[in-house]
């Protein structure tokens, strides 16, 4: 393979020169060559970006306020001599690195999984036959073929393009699409001006083409100016940096606290200066709730990690909290709500009706006329119709693995299946009436057309598309025995009852051409003048989990609006069976057209089926409908609809059908194009929310628990309840043990018959303060009390001190069962034994209270010492107190109605 060199000017060469010296021919690669050049040239695929390594990764856990207090703390220790004190704060500070980016790198994988599941794939010829393959395998030689939406996989030497324009700014800055053709270039062009070739990392910007691959991996022009494979997102959203907000001023107030504690600890109460200096780090270190982060970061990974799980893959991490508040949700209809496994049932002509049997994309079944069996040999216009759609085609059926499937578009597929059905040979056609240029397919105008020529030389064009664009191009019809004026009024009637049956509606037509035509301008289908030889009746039934994801959506408070490109009554139809609101009827595109934004602000309060809609009234829906401050989802997959993906709240792409113009402009990808997934990806976007919430909810006590008992003792001149260091062992093992199993928590029963969360709620809501005043009330009351009754018996401070300890993380072990619900009743068998994790955090909680009280080397370390079973009689009696408290409080809310959720 010498002559694969990259420095070649593979744009100033022929397309059967470049060819020849990629040796591959018009059947592109044989599989086994392809997979030896693989091995040669190494996958298609950039170098990554270094990232922050890891050692400076770690060290990235050390930037943070309270390890600077405790920092300040450890050498405050050291000068006044408390070296033990000093050596265990440094400890502490070390195992939370190690904890804070073992569990970020974990974090981190799973969002590099996901990433991996967004891989591109390509279109390529190998062994005669078009397949879809991962862009990673692509080799030199290989045969690719580009339509609009699409990246340029490699670097390719076009040897086709159709009205193909490409978008190259991400390689020469120039933001025009510039027009693309296959004839040789100067070998002095410049990258912009070498219109034979399509660059790695390029964006089709229109129409379709094809080309040889020339360079791969490093080896393509993106691959020589840079390394880069897109931004690498940080691990944080909205409220995460709220959340980093508040710690930051709540760590500088209690600073302040701290001093003023100090101040008033050393003049007013007179303590020593050591005591007081080791009190005022107590309160800081008690205060500052230095889990929380680390918290918020896992939760939201899992929560990513579940949605994945349940096809739907976050490219934005803000969307996992958008989701929670989607208020609306725009949905395609094709392969969305419906299966997108599409059959033709029937074809009618101006004086015949032809019903199809058998279903999906095997070409068994026949086609009868009147009851009868028709055979295209003896019917010449059957045979045109099915010759035409089988020729003004892109897609291929073929059997794979004892069944039979499809490469392309779905509603194409139909058609083949149907030809084959009628007994035509698709290859055998194809040969015979060889393309000589394509209109491709776009929603925005909603034809395709091909050039044909047959072998005397005859040219003709094939259109199909929407009823509507066809018809306004037609004026006649074909006969069994020639032609006769259209009669439209004939055509609607029948075309209105079967698209009352939920059909969608494809109509052919064709027209002679000059002989010597080997090109197709728009022009010559708009000009008008051809003959409409038939229409087609296709269904693609709803999916099953897509009515039942509808219906929970609604209940969720969620309106579901479709947006489909779509005859109106189909649409209506297809509504009804999916049990979308169609009472405020249904308004099509042209009538989207003359609205006024007013009008269309007042339409989309009572309408939710939208038909013959293009991606251009697609932006415009969506600005309607958030005009009334709705937090829209929307659906989306060619590239034209990205303008529309970008400007909803959550831009939701297809991961089978849609582009990459279109994942790329949007939030979240649903790996299977299903409605439903949207649905869970909603619930699980709630879950995340509720879970962040529960941590905040179960962590802040803690703090306030520890620092208002410290706060406590200062005030009324006594012993310090919890030393610096102990309160740094509690802070630890709950934010590593306890608080970590919420982040599991599953989704709370009734998620989804709760209304969205409005956006922009206040993380500090009353509810919250309130919680966490309750909670931190009840911990101060049982351990304080506990200590300082154990202290008027004349124990140690030792003694009083470890158990103290013991109460708080006791009476934090049992909060732990009440924060799985915010508000539902926790008291039951689901409640107490359901969750694996939370089980496991309180064994292993135990396990470390049991050392901190009993492991001499921990006692020594902490300052503590054994207790005894009556001790731990009374904790128990504690936690068990506390627990019934938080239940009461919730049954209190519920029964006055609260919502926590607002
Ligand atoms: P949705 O927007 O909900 O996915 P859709 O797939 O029906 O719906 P479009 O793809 O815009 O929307 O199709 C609109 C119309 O264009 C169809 O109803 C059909 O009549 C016609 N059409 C669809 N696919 C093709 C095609 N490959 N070639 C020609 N016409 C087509």
């Amino acid at each position: 393979m010498s002559n694969r060199d990259p420095s070649l000017d593979w744009h100033a060469l022929k397309t059967d020169e470049v060819l020849k010296r990629l040796e591959v021919d018009e059947h592109g690669l044989k599989s086994p060559d392809a997979e030896q050049r693989l091995q040669d040239v190494g996958p298609n695929r950039l170098p990554e970006t270094a990232r922050t390594g890891p050692i400076r990764r770690f060290l990235l856990q050390f930037h943070n306020v309270l390890i600077y207090v405790l920092i300040a703390a450890a050498i405050g220790t050291a000068f006044l001599g408390h070296w033990l004190d000093t050596g265990v704060i440094l400890g502490v500070v070390l195992i939370n690195a190690i904890i804070g980016h073992i569990q970020e790198g974990k974090a981190e994988k799973a969002l590099d999984a996901i990433r991996q599941m967004l891989s591109p794939k390509a279109q390529v010829l190998r062994d005669g036959q078009r397949r879809s393959i991962p862009a990673e395998e692509l080799v030199p030689g290989d045969i690719v073929y580009l339509q609009a939406g699409d990246r340029v996989p490699a670097d390719l030497r076009l040897t086709g393009a159709h009205n193909m324009r490409i978008d190259e700014a991400a390689l020469t800055g120039e933001s025009v699409a510039s027009e693309k053709q296959t004839a040789p270039v100067e070998p002095e062009a410049d990258l912009g001006d070498r219109v034979s070739m399509a660059y790695s990392g390029t964006l089709i910007a229109f129409g379709q083409g094809r080309g040889v691959v020339i360079g791969t991996g490093a080896d393509t022009e993106i691959g020589r100016i840079s390394t880069m494979i897109g931004e690498v997102e940080t691990l944080t959203t909205p409220l995460l940096r709220q959340i980093a907000q508040f710690g930051r001023w709540l760590s500088v107030a209690i600073g302040i606290l701290a001093a003023a504690t100090f101040a008033f600890g050393f003049w007013v109460r007179d303590y020593d200066l050591v005591e007081t200096f080791l009190a005022a780090v107590s309160l800081a270190v008690a205060a500052i709730p230095e889990g929380l982060p680390a918290i918020m970061t896992i939760t939201l990974a899992i929560g990513v990690q579940r949605m994945a799980a349940r096809h739907a893959i976050i490219r934005r991490l803000p969307a996992v909290e958008t989701l929670g508040s989607v208020t609306t949700i725009c949905s395609d209809k094709t392969g969305t709500l419906t299966r997108n496994e599409m059959t033709v049932k029937s074809i009618v002509t101006t004086g015949a009706e032809y019903e199809l049997t058998g279903v999906g994309y095997e070409p068994h079944g026949g086609i009868t006329r009147d009851g009868q069996e028709a055979d295209p040999e003896s019917d010449p216009l059957l045979a045109e119709i099915l010759r035409g759609i089988l020729l003004c085609n892109d897609a291929e059926v073929y059997p794979k693995d004892d069944a039979w499937t499809m490469e392309g578009d779905p509603t194409e597929g139909a058609l083949i299946t149907a030809a084959m059905k009628g007994g035509l040979d698709p290859k055998e056609v194809n040969e015979r009436y060889a393309r000589d240029d394509v209109i491709p397919f776009e929603s925005s105008y909603k034809f395709m057309a091909t050039l044909h020529h047959d072998h005397e030389g005859g040219a003709f064009v094939f259109l199909k598309g929407a009823p509507e664009r066809v018809l306004a191009v037609c004026s006649h019809q074909r006969t069994a025995d020639g032609e006769e004026p259209l009669d439209a009024e004939h055509w609607q009637q029948w075309m209105d009852g079967v698209a009352a049956r939920g059909q969608r509606l494809l109509a052919l037509a064709t027209r002679r051409m000059e002989d010597h035509r080997r090109e197709l301008e728009f022009a010559d289908i708009e000009d008008g003048g051809l003959t409409l030889v038939a229409v087609c009746g296709i269904i693609d039934p709803p999916r099953e989990e897509a009515i039942k994801a509808v219906a929970h959506c609604q209940e969720a408070g969620i309106r579901v609006k479709m947006i489909t490109g779509d005859h109106g009554v189909t649409a209506r139809a297809i509504a009804d069976e999916l049990g979308i609101r169609t009472e405020g009827g249904v308004v099509v595109g042209h009538e989207l057209e003359n609205a006024t934004d007013e009008e269309l602000k007042e339409q989309v309060r009572h309408v939710d089926v939208f038909a013959r809609a293009t991606p251009e009234h697609k932006l415009r829906l969506v600005r309607a409908i958030q005009s009334h401050h709705e937090v829209v989802a929307m659906t989306g997959d060619g590239v034209n609809d990205a303008p529309a993906l970008k400007r909803a709240d959550v831009g939701i792409a297809m991961g089978i059908k849609g582009t990459e113009a279109a994942r790329e402009a949007s939030e979240m990808v649903l790996a299977d194009d299903n409605f439903a997934s949207i649905a869970n990806a909603v619930e699980e976007g709630r879950t995340v929310y509720d879970n962040l919430k529960k941590a905040i909810l179960f962590l802040l006590p803690t703090n306030g628990g520890q620092a208002f008992t410290i706060v406590a003792a200062i005030l009324l001149g006594l012993t310090l309840p919890l030393t610096p260091v102990q309160v740094l062992w509690v802070n630890m093992v709950t934010a590593v043990t306890l608080a970590l199993a919420l982040a599991f928590e599953p989704t709370e029963p009734g998620v989804m018959q709760r209304p969205p969360r409005p956006p922009r709620t206040p993380l500090l809501s009353g509810f919250l303060i309130w919680r966490v005043g309750f909670v931190s009330a009840l911990l101060v009351a049982g351990t304080f009390g506990h200590f300082l009754w154990l202290e008027q018996q004349g124990v140690t401070d030792e003694f009083a001190r470890t158990v103290a300890i013991n109460t708080l993380v006791m009476g934090q072990l049992f909060f732990l069962f009440n924060s799985r619900y915010i508000l539902e009743p926790s008291c039951n068998r689901e409640g107490l034994f359901g969750s694996r994790p939370v089980l496991i955090a309180v064994g292993a909680l135990i396990l470390l209270q049991g050392l901190f009280t009993y492991a001499p080397p921990l006692q020594f370390l902490f300052g503590t010492t054994a207790i005894g079973l009556e001790e731990w009689g009374r904790i128990l009696v504690f936690g068990i107190v506390l627990f019934t408290f938080v239940e009461l409080e919730k049954a209190f809310l519920r029964r006055r109605g609260f919502n926590p959720h607002r």
